[in-house]
C-alpha cells in the first residue's frame, strides 16, 4: 500500500461531552436585539447560536485538563499544582521566574507598575488595548511600530505583525535608552488582525534590545499560533516542531506576559515570566498586594492544572494545523465569493471589511456595527465591531471615523466543527447578498469611556 495523504483536515479530537446550541426564530432575534439596544454585547448568550465574540477563555478543555483539575492541590502555599504549572511554563519559555496571575492584564499590571513611569516610552508592534491601558495608567507612552504592510487590509505579506525595525531604532535614538524600560512584541499581533511575527523579526528586535541594554518582553498570548506560522511560512523551520520554535522565540527575550485564556487553552488565568532576579522579587511583592500568594496568584489550584496541561496541547501540530486551517477555510470561501476581508487570514479570527462591503453607510453611521447586527439577525451569529463605535470617540467628545470598520469573528478553541463553519459561511454570504438593504445606526445612549460595551443604538430608517 502507498501512504495516503488526505486533503481533508479533520478536527483532531472526538467529542465526549456536548453542550446544546440555542436555536431562535428571526422574530425572537429581532426582539432580543431590540431589547439589547441593538448592541450584541448586551444580548444573553442563550439567544446566540454561534458565538464568535472572542476566543478568550471560551474554548473547550480536554479530558486530560479536566483530570488534572479534579486531582488539583488547593493548598494556599506551595501546592503541587503550582509546581506543575511552573515546570510547564519554564519548560516551554525557558524563563527562570514564573509569577501566576488571574489573567493577562493582571500580569501586565504587575510588570508595568514595576517598570514604567511618567515620560517613559514602550515600543511594540501593536499594543493590545489592555497593555496600552496599563502602560498609560503608569504615565508612559505606548508606541505602536508595526511594519507599513501590517496596516493595509488586503495586502498579502507572510508576517504582517512584524515590528518596523527602522522605526524602533529611530525611537531609541530620539527617546534614549534610559527612558525605554522595555520593548514589547505581541505574537500574534491581535489588534493588527492576528497577524504573525517572523523569527527573523524576533531576532532583530532582540539584537537591538540587547545592544541598547533594554529588556525585551513578548506578549505571548498566541505564541503557539505564531509558532505554527513560522513553521509553515519561514525558511528553515518546516522540520522543527512548534515547541522547538516556541522555545527559540522565547530564548531571544527577557520575559513574557501571558493570558492563558488564549493559547493556555484555559477558561481563566495568566502569568508573567522573566529572568531578572531583582525585578522578579519586586513583582512578587506587587503580586501579593493585588493577586495573592506567589504560588497561586489569583487562580485556584485547578486553574493552574488546566494551564500546565493546556500549554502543551496548544503546541500539538495536529491541533495547530486544524486551528489555522479552520480560519483560512472560512477566509477562502468568503474571498472566492467576493466578500472583502482582511488578508491573509490570521491565527484566531476572520475580519470582515464592512467599510468596503457597505459603501452606502458612512463611517459615522457605523457600517461594521450594522454588519455585525445583520449576522445576528440572519443567522444568530455574534461577532464584534472593531471600528468607529469602538474607536471613534475623541477625548474632546467629538467623533471621527476609525482607521478601519471591521467585524471580527473570533474562533473559540476546539469548540465548533467544520459544519458550523460551513453554516457561518452561508450566513455571511446571505448577508452579503442583502448588503444594499442594511441600515446605518445612530447612538441613543453612551458612556464616556469604552462605550462599545454598553452603548445603545437604533437603526436609521427611511
Ligand atoms: C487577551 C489579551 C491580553 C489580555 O489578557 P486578558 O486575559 O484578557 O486580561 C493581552 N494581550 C493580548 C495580545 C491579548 O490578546
Amino acid at each position: 500500500m502507498r501512504e495516503f495523504h488526505p486533503k481533508t483536515i479533520i478536527e483532531p479530537f472526538r467529542i465526549r461531552s456536548v453542550e446544546p446550541v440555542h436555536f431562535t426564530t428571526l422574530e425572537q432575534r429581532e426582539a432580543a436585539l431590540k431589547a439589547a439596544g441593538y448592541n450584541p454585547f448586551l444580548l444573553r448568550a442563550d439567544d446566540v447560536l454561534i458565538d464568535l465574540l472572542t476566543d478568550s477563555g471560551t474554548g473547550a478543555m480536554s479530558s486530560r485538563q479536566w483530570a488534572g483539575m479534579i486531582a488539583s492541590d488547593e493548598s494556599y502555599a506551595g501546592a503541587s499544582s503550582f509546581y506543575r504549572f511552573e515546570a510547564s511554563v519554564q519548560d516551554i519559555t525557558g524563563f527562570k521566574h514564573v509569577i501566576p496571575a488571574h489573567q493577562g492584564r493582571a500580569a501586565e499590571n504587575i510588570l508595568f507598575t514595576a517598570i514604567a513611569k511618567k515620560g517613559d516610552v514602550i515600543p511594540s508592534n501593536t499594543h493590545f488595548d489592555t497593555t496600552r491601558a496599563h502602560v498609560e495608567h503608569n504615565g508612559a507612552e505606548a508606541r505602536d511600530q508595526v511594519i507599513a504592510e501590517g496596516r493595509q487590509p488586503r495586502l498579502i505579506h507572510p508576517f504582517k505583525g512584524n515590528m518596523d525595525i527602522a522605526a524602533l531604532e529611530k525611537t531609541i535614538a530620539e527617546v534614549g535608552r534610559e527612558r525605554i524600560p522595555a520593548i514589547m512584541l505581541t505574537v500574534t499581533n491581535n489588534s493588527g488582525g492576528g497577524q504573525p511575527v517572523s523569527m527573523a523579526n524576533v531576532r532583530a528586535v532582540s539584537a537591538i534590545a540587547r545592544a541598547n541594554r533594554i529588556p525585551f518582553y513578548i506578549d505571548a498570548c498566541r505564541f503557539a499560533e505564531n509558532a505554527w506560522f513560522i513553521k509553515t511560512r519561514e525558511d528553515g523551520y518546516a522540520d522543527k516542531s512548534p515547541i522547538e520554535i516556541a522555545r527559540e522565540m522565547f530564548s531571544y527575550a527577557d520575559g513574557c506576559t501571558m493570558s492563558a485564556k488564549k493559547d493556555g487553552m484555559a477558561n481563566i488565568g495568566g502569568f508573567l515570566a522573566l529572568n531578572d532576579d531583582t525585578l522578579a522579587a519586586q513583582c512578587r511583592n506587587l503580586e501579593i498586594l493585588t493577586e495573592g500568594f506567589p504560588t497561586y496568584g489569583g487562580m485556584a489550584g485547578y486553574d493552574l492544572e488546566a494551564i500546565a496541561q493546556g500549554l502543551y496541547e496548544a503546541l500539538d501540530p495536529h491541533y495547530l494545523r486544524y486551528r489555522i486551517r479552520s480560519i483560512s477555510y472560512l477566509g477562502d470561501r468568503l474571498t472566492a465569493a467576493g466578500v472583502p476581508i482582511v488578508l491573509p487570514t490570521g491565527g484566531h479570527a476572520v475580519y470582515l471589511d464592512a467599510r468596503a462591503m457597505l459603501p452606502h453607510i458612512t463611517p459615522t453611521q457605523y457600517p461594521a456595527w450594522s454588519l455585525c447586527n445583520a449576522l445576528y439577525l440572519v443567522g444568530g451569529v455574534r461577532g464584534v465591531e472593531i471600528g468607529t463605535v469602538m474607536f471613534g470617540m475623541q477625548p474632546d467628545g467629538t467623533e471621527k471615523a476609525a482607521t478601519m470598520d471591521l467585524v471580527r469573528l473570533a474562533f473559540p478553541r476546539r469548540t465548533y466543527t467544520q459544519s458550523h463553519v460551513d453554516y457561518l459561511a452561508e450566513v455571511i454570504l446571505e448577508v452579503f447578498a442583502q448588503r444594499d438593504t442594511l441600515p446605518g445606526y445612530r447612538i441613543v445612549q453612551q458612556s464616556p469611556v469604552l462605550r462599545h460595551f454598553t452603548v445603545r443604538l437604533e437603526p436609521i430608517t427611511g
